[in-house]
């Protein structure tokens, strides 16, 4: 997960700092001085972690701290506070161009860092908000650039533009422009090519680009791994060809996080999206202020609501609490129950956004819901008869051996399932009965 150690270092020191009933300005040095080290572990650069320290400091040892009621909890605050400065503060969205207008988005970054595949998730993002994206292939170097932007526009619903490997790009980004006129789509995203390392011929053919065509948003994509590098990038292509904001990939694979804290103070554009993995929905919004917290170990709350959100038919939840009420769950909604939860992205990802789930927790619940259990239980569930789904009574020691050899698995373990499903029934019911007896007394006064 990335800010994993950042995020424990601070909470440490922040721990410290709770246990005491009045801070002193040494204590609040100190702790500033690990807060320092730990930024700086976590490979945000040495200039921003500077400024940031000063501008924590000038704030901490003010007034505020000195005659807070709460020292310590003013100091967290002021640390989020400029940590979400630092990120940029606002949540910055691909600027767009009115009604149908064509908007021309150019994405450009270095190999591998995983711009064709952010090319094909932007354009699933912008088609799921009711835009009509067209992508067009204008890398025509690396030779299996083209194909697979085809194969990840074929998965998203989107078309590709392609003249092959054999034209100029400002020629095919031109023709892509007058396709998107004449067909009725109103984005064109140009995948530009990529080198290994930034260089004059790569920079060259993106300046051409803006000037043949009226690209609207330069994105440039930047890989979280490579750290510094990917600050450095995205200084360079600023500087040069002029970005409008950055896109963070492989953030679920970076363990640091010193990208994501130095890209918006160091080359002053802000991060626009992160990618969270290699399929094509692992792309998420970046909230400076989620964020933040999420390192603080306040849990990412809002992006949890958010998903569950997105994910849960409400139809199907107010059935669910129909039959909640009435505590007459059956297996079907047990394995309902887990495929939302599935749906939401995977068991890791959403107890990561919980506050408070450190390594240690995260770890001994993961273990309790793996996804090979999930799987399981799914398997049990499904080799049962439609009666027996909605009749969990009907589970008599011939049926529970018919049931485990149709999943694969041991009597003991539909036993446990069983067993875990009675307990859970009884929860609801119990619930149940509350919620009742809370709208029977509603209905009293
Ligand atoms: P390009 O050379 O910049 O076009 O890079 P690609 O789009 O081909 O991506 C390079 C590799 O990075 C591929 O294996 C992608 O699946 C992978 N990748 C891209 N974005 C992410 C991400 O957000 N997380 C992870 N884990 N992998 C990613």
């Amino acid at each position: 997960m990335a800010f994993e150690s950042l995020s424990e270092k601070l909470q440490n020191v922040f721990k410290n700092l709770r246990s005491k009933g009045r801070l002193t300005e040494a204590d609040v040095k100190i702790a500033l001085k690990e807060v320092k080290l730990a930024l700086l572990e976590a490979d945000v650069s040495f200039k921003v972690v500077k400024q940031f320290i000063k501008n924590v400091q000038e704030r901490a040892i003010g007034q505020d701290v000195m005659n807070g009621l709460n020292p310590g909890q003013m100091v967290i605050k002021i640390v989020n506070e400029e940590l979400v400065n630092l990120m940029g503060s606002e949540t910055t969205e691909i600027a767009l161009k009115p009604g149908n207008e064509i908007t021309v988005i150019m994405m450009a970054g270095l190999q591998g860092a995983g711009k064709t595949t952010t090319t094909a998730k932007i354009a699933a993002k912008l088609k799921s908000k009711g835009r009509k994206p067209l992508l067009a292939a204008c890398d025509v170097y690396r030779p299996a650039a083209i194909r697979q932007l085809e194969i990840n526009g074929e998965k998203v619903g989107v078309e590709v533009f392609s003249m092959g490997d054999k034209q100029n790009p400002v020629d095919i980004a031109k023709a892509a422009i007058e396709h998107a006129r004449n067909n009725g789509y109103n984005v064109v995203i140009l995948d530009t090519a990529g080198r290994l390392h930034v260089d004059e011929s790569m920079m060259e053919e993106l300046e051409n680009i803006k000037a043949a065509v009226d690209v609207y948003q330069t994105i440039l994509v930047v890989d979280a791994m490579t750290g510094q590098d990917a600050v450095n990038v995205a200084d360079t292509f600023n500087q040069k060809v002029g970005i409008d904001g950055v896109i963070l990939t492989k953030l679920d694979g970076d363990t640091r996080g010193g990208a994501a804290l130095s890209i918006k103070a160091t080359c002053g554009k802000p991060i626009l999206y992160v990618g969270m993995g290699e399929k094509l929905s692992d792309l998420e919004q970046f909230y400076p202020d989620r964020m933040a917290s999420r390192i603080l170990g306040m849990g990412d709350v809002m992006s949890l609501i958010e998903k569950a959100q997105a994910n849960i038919d409400e139809e199907k939840a107010r059935s669910m609490e129909q039959k909640l009420k009435k505590a007459q769950l059956g297996f079907d909604d047990y394995l309902e129950s887990m495929n939302q939860m599935k749906n939401m992205g995977g068991m890791r990802k959403l107890l990561e956004m919980l506050p408070g789930m450190g390594g240690g927790q995260l770890k001994q619940i993961e273990d309790a819901m793996d996804e090979k259990k999930m799987a399981q239980i799914e398997a049990m569930i499904l080799s049962m008869t439609p009666k027996e789904r909605a009749n969990p009574d009907l589970l008599n020691p011939s049926r529970k051996k018919r049931i485990a050899a149709g999943a694969g698995v041991d009597i003991s373990e539909v036993n446990k399932l069983v067993k875990q499903f009675e307990q859970s029934r009884k929860m609801m019911k119990q619930m149940g009965g509350m919620m009742n007896s809370k709208s029977a007394k509603r209905g009293k006064f």
